[in-house]
């Protein structure tokens, strides 16, 4: 059953889209009918001005191309998250075998969960509900025996892992997550890069609507500032002439302060967690937060992994594919592991760090609001960020990452190898052109 803040969310998301467009409609009523009409083109006789044509349709021009283009941003928001949410599918339930053999395994996962309080995923109570669901049973711990679907993480050279090495799981969509994808409890499903369930759009706004979502904010503030400007000035013009205010005119007043100050305050917000390059969930613990990351170790530094090296490393490691379990002792005796494997070191952060933090607020801005002034301005490009094509990693990774492969010595030698500064501008602009060519 649905808890009860998930039902007044949802009943929120679904009365908020026809509330704002009676909002709208009334808008244009106050501007054209008692401001621009009864005013300043064809004054009321209580009124004793002139005519002011000029003024009139220069206001009433820009006040519906702004209102036009605050419907357009809007409505590419709800394309978007409507048509184009970023969920992720659900996996099937383990299976009955499966689940018989899990609870040996359980002491370990409590365990392992009272350690995640440490990590990224889980130190804060908003955090905690989101990532357990409404009925508590993604306790965001990896159902051991689950090794399904775990290619797409191993064939990149960083992911985001538990502390064993295995990417982040959701045990209500029963499925592992890709780096930065929450469980919403909203809609009951993991959503990729979420940001939050905004009940003004009816949806989850995620890496898919981010960008939409700043440039709506953002042109309402100005819509609202423009009305805010013209009711209050010409409210107080008629009080000076008459003595009283127009009634239509101080709603107006009312209603753009108080939607200016809300497009004001979620424009600011927006934009700083772009240039953080973080989600509304991940600013919640981004103070004390620790990534634990599988970062590769590239196949030519294999042999130092040996404990006998004497470049023998300190930190863990995990090789993929993992083996299936359970394994009987004679099934574990004939196993052959893949010839193609993928080792992983496992390295975390230090608190506060953000690996997709790509070292300057503008790079980080254009990860979500596109590559240029076009695309930072005008609803068409989706984000940058969104881009799946490059493979590398889930998402664009910065020097917090550069400088762990250093210290674990994953990097190539500098002989051999442009400078990891030279490497990660190699790698964006590669991504540049490579999303420039998927939205031809
Ligand atoms: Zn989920």
């Amino acid at each position: 059953m649905a808890r009860p803040d998930r039902r007044v969310n949802i009943a929120v998301a679904r009365t908020i889209p026809p509330f704002l467009l009676c909002v709208c409609v009334y808008a244009c009523y106050i501007v054209t009918k008692p401001l621009c009409i009864d005013y300043l083109i064809r004054p009321l006789p209580k009124y004793s001005r002139g005519s002011r044509v000029g003024a009139g349709i220069a206001i009433l021009v820009i006040f519906y191309i702004l209102i036009v283009v605050v419907i357009i941003t809007y409505l590419r928001l709800l394309y978007n998250i409507t048509r184009n949410p970023g969920f992720l599918p659900r996996s099937s339930p383990p299976t009955k075998e499966e689940q018989e053999t899990e609870p040996s395994e359980r002491p370990q996962r409590r365990k392992r969960k009272h350690r995640r309080t440490r990590t990224a995923e889980k130190p804060d109570k908003t955090d905690i509900d989101i990532e357990r669901g409404a009925d508590g049973k993604a306790d965001g711990g990896a159902i051991p025996l689950d090794i399904t679907g775990l290619e797409s993480f191993y064939t990149k050279d960083v992911f985001v892992c538990q502390e064993d090495g295995r990417p982040l799981y959701c045990s209500t969509c029963c499925r592992y997550k890709p780096d930065r994808a929450h469980h919403c409890r909203e809609v009951d499903r993991c959503v990729l890069k979420m940001d939050h369930f905004c009940p003004w759009v009816g949806g989850v706004v995620s890496e898919t609507s981010f960008k939409f979502f700043i440039q709506f904010v953002f042109y309402t503030l100005i819509f609202c500032v423009f009305s805010l400007i013209i009711c209050a000035t010409f409210t107080a013009e008629i009080i000076q002439d008459t003595g009283g205010a127009n009634v239509h005119l101080a709603i107006g007043i009312g209603l753009s302060s108080l939607f200016g100050l809300f497009s004001f305050g979620m424009t600011i917000s927006s934009l700083q967690l772009a240039m953080w390059n973080l989600s509304t969930i991940e600013n919640l613990n981004r103070r004390s937060a620790v990534w634990t990351l599988a970062i590769r170790v590239p196949d030519r530094m294999l042999a130092r992994l040996n404990p006998e090296s004497r470049w023998a490393p300190t930190f863990r490691t995990i090789t993929y594919p993992l083996p299936p379990v359970p394994l009987s002792p004679e099934a574990a005796r004939d196993y052959q592991p893949p010839e193609k494997q993928h080792v992983f070191a496992i390295l975390q952060t230090l608190p506060g760090e953000n690996p997709f933090d790509l070292g300057s607020p503008f790079k980080n801005l254009q990860q979500v609001l596109g590559y240029s002034i076009i695309d930072w301005f005008l609803p068409l490009k989706q984000s940058p960020c969104a881009d799946r094509t490059t493979g590398d990693s889930f998402y664009e990774l910065g020097p917090v990452v550069s400088r762990l492969k250093k210290e674990a010595g994953l990097n190539p030698p500098p002989e051999s190898q442009p400078t990891t500064q030279n490497d990660t501008e190699r790698k964006h602009k590669r991504r540049r052109s490579s999303h420039r060519q998927s939205q031809e």
